[in-house]
């Protein structure tokens, strides 16, 4: 891994002048901004990735978790520019989640925060990856969306005509992607999995809502491509379930703006203002922009 990153940044400094590299991660990274404490897929444990990455390129490192990166390229530039509390939900293989407020991005005590697609809002329902059972990210995320079709699949035998054929073959073949295009097309079961996850983000999003009372939720990740297939739906059954609903103000729901960018951008924007020493100009800023 560390070496592949080394060559990318070879690669780049061939054709642009670099100064500094910022690197996002799928990983929980140290509050020093430095070491990679844990990375689900990754083989890095406590690992010093940033001083390991700085002494390969002899360029300085910055390292923060892609969710929070993502979020911040989304206040700068994107879908939550300017709004005091954002949390973006990034919806892959299964849910990331970044939190800022007034532009810094929240940690937690140990640089662990926000793990939101852990909270468990079904017990002992589905087993997720993290050890537990009924985690937010396997009701709601592409992994989640096949799971779903699958077990729709055989609850409902001949309602589909494009993912039980693809099924048949193959269960493995029905991916988020797959079940998301046959909804589209209209395929019964397709439509019925979209609609379960509308209503886990939404469902998801009011215990969000509880905690953070966002004034922004960007939705990211490959399913928010979709969006126009499941986010009516979700925000109509957030507006219905959100404590105190009718009696204060909602969440804006948007979806991201800078696609799988995002992350990137993040990373440069903290590796930029590390090297100039220089605040970042996003910083403080508490610009509303209706
Ligand atoms: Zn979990």
């Amino acid at each position: 891994m560390e070496k592949a990153i080394v060559g990318v940044i070879a690669k780049l400094r061939r054709e642009h002048p670099v100064a500094a590299v910022g690197l996002s991660v799928a990983g929980f990274v140290a509050p020093d901004g430095k070491t990679v404490q844990f990375a689900p897929h990754l083989a890095w444990r406590q690992a010093p990735v940033a001083a390991r990455i700085s002494s390969r390129t002899e360029l300085p490192v910055t390292l923060e978790h892609d969710a929070n990166a993502a979020a911040l390229a989304e206040y700068v530039y994107g879908a939550a520019a300017g709004a005091s509390v954002v949390t973006l939900v990034a919806l892959g293989t299964g849910i990331g989640c970044g939190l800022l407020l007034d532009g810094e991005i929240y940690r937690g005590a140990h640089g662990v925060a926000p793990e939101l697609g852990h909270l468990r809002l079904v017990p002992d329902g589905r087993q997720c990856s993290c050890g537990k059972r009924g985690c937010w990210e396997r009701y709601c995320s592409g992994t989640a969306l096949a799971m779903t079709a699958l077990e729709l699949l055989s609850r409902y035998p001949g309602r589909s005509t494009v993912l039980a054929r693809e099924a048949a073959g193959d269960p493995g073949a029905v991916t988020g992607r797959r079940v998301a295009a046959a909804a589209r097309d209209g395929d019964e079961i397709g439509m019925m999995a979209m609609a379960d996850l509308a209503r886990w983000l939404g469902e998801g999003l009011a215990l969000v809502a509880d905690i953070y009372d966002p004034e922004i939720v960007v939705i990211a990740g490959g399913v928010s491509e979709s969006a126009t297939l499941f986010l009516d739906e979700a925000r109509e059954h957030y507006a219905r379930v959100v404590t105190g609903t009718g009696n204060r103000p909602l969440a804006r729901i948007r979806t991201a703006q800078l696609g799988d960018d995002a992350a990137i951008v993040g990373g440069a924007l903290l590796a930029r203002e590390a090297v100039t020493g220089e605040p970042g100009a996003w910083r403080g800023r508490r610009l509303r922009n209706g």
